[in-house]
């Protein structure tokens, strides 16, 4: 049960972020200390902070 407690914790910081190279969706955890994701569409690498950014004024 414990993991279940920890998953489910994860799950409510997680992010969706769009790659600014394809536009593909990708669920990021804000814990993680690395700023660079790679988009698993396209293999391109972009920077989590800058994507966040995008992602969210989009949004409007
Ligand atoms: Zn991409």
């Amino acid at each position: 049960m414990a993991g279940a407690i920890a998953i489910a914790a994860a799950l409510s910081r997680i992010k969706t972020v769009l790659c600014p190279h394809c536009g593909a969706k990708k669920l990021v955890d804000p814990k993680v200390k690395s700023d660079v994701r790679v988009c698993p569409r396209c293999k391109k690498r972009f920077s989590f902070s800058e994507a966040l950014k995008t992602s969210a004024a989009k949004k409007k």
